[in-house]
């Protein structure tokens, strides 16, 4: 599912309407094809902007309305508004990323020659994929949403588990060095890096802006600790051209499971944990006890 493109899901041949035909022609189509969204075009028929049922209905919450297209944008202020556009090879998630960050529901999608080629829609995309809510779109693994559903299965589990906390170190320097994108860059490929260097059935989730909770199930202590150790090791030979010289590290918290103790109280056991790691210079990895936090 994570590496399905848009144009899979897109649906093709999008309908179009001129700026210059009036607002009840939308209506009529949109009503004879019972479609979520229309594409506005200008006078050359060049695509430049996306009206979705939501707007027509805060168009007709006015009463009569009988303007024209171009009317109706000035109206909900998206004249001169620049159109979010995602192209057929992306991936779905990079789509999904893009209606989070920008509050919208369907996005136009343009092929190599940028003609439009198709649109996708929320909708569309939770239909095909309703497991989708359980991703981030950013890195690809899960979010919180999916933590708060492991909680009960945690809670049935009758062995033990092994809970990391894992913090970017300066990750703030980073973003204010090399800019925001680079920091996406460097969330993408840590993510990546926990993913390929944990089982397929521990559960990787991002738990904040650059924290990362995983699970490791079936895993003794001391197997638990070499795999932390693992993680940061590879974590700090990952390489990203923006960002040339510098070394990305991570401090690691870690926590065993014991009958009585929820996920949540777990998790902040191996926060604990990582903040003394940050306070004993970062880049390690500390075990949680009770008193006081040890590395091995
Ligand atoms: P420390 O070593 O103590 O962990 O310091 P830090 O700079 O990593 O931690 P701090 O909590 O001060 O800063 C976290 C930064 O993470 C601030 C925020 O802008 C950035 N961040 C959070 N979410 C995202 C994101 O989605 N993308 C990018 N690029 N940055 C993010
Ligand atoms: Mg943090
Ligand atoms: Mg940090």
């Amino acid at each position: 599912m994570l590496d399905l493109i848009v144009k899979k899901i897109m649906t093709k041949n999008p309908i179009c309407i001129s700026e210059t035909q009036p607002f009840s022609e939308l209506i009529q189509i949109m009503g004879e094809k019972a479609i979520g969204s229309v594409i506005v075009t200008d006078k050359n028929f060049i695509p430049y902007q996306i009206l979705t049922l939501r707007d027509i209905l805060k168009i007709l919450s006015i009463g009569n309305f009988d303007g024209t297209i171009l009317d109706v944008l000035s109206f909900l202020n998206k004249q001169n508004v620049q159109l979010i556009t995602v192209n057929e090879s992306e991936p779905l998630l990079n789509a999904l990323d893009l209606m989070k960050q920008n509050n919208i529901s369907h996005i136009p999608v343009l092929d190599k020659k940028n003609r439009v080629v198709g649109i996708i829609s929320l909708r569309d995309i939770l239909r095909e994929f309703p497991g989708i809510v359980f991703i981030d779109t950013l890195t690809g693994v899960n979010n919180r949403t999916y933590l708060s559903m492991l909680t009960l299965k945690l809670q049935k589990l009758k062995t033990i588990y092994c809970v990391l906390m894992i913090d970017i170190d300066n990750f703030k320097l980073i973003n204010d060095k090399y800019g925001h994108s680079a920091g996406d860059r460097v969330l993408r490929e840590i993510a990546k890096t926990i993913r390929e260097n944990v089982k397929g059935y521990d559960e990787v989730i991002r738990y904040g802006g650059e924290e990362f909770v995983v699970i490791l199930y079936r895993c003794p202590p001391d197997h638990a600790f070499k795999i932390a150790e693992r993680l940061r090791q590879k974590v700090k030979l990952i390489r990203i051209p923006e960002i040339e010289n510098s070394v990305i590290t991570v401090s690691i918290g870690m926590v065993i499971s014991s009958r009585r103790e929820s996920l949540d109280k777990l998790i902040k056991k191996a926060d604990e944990a990582m903040y003394t790691a940050k306070r004993e210079g970062k880049d390690r990895v500390k075990i949680f006890t009770k008193g006081k936090n040890h590395s091995l």
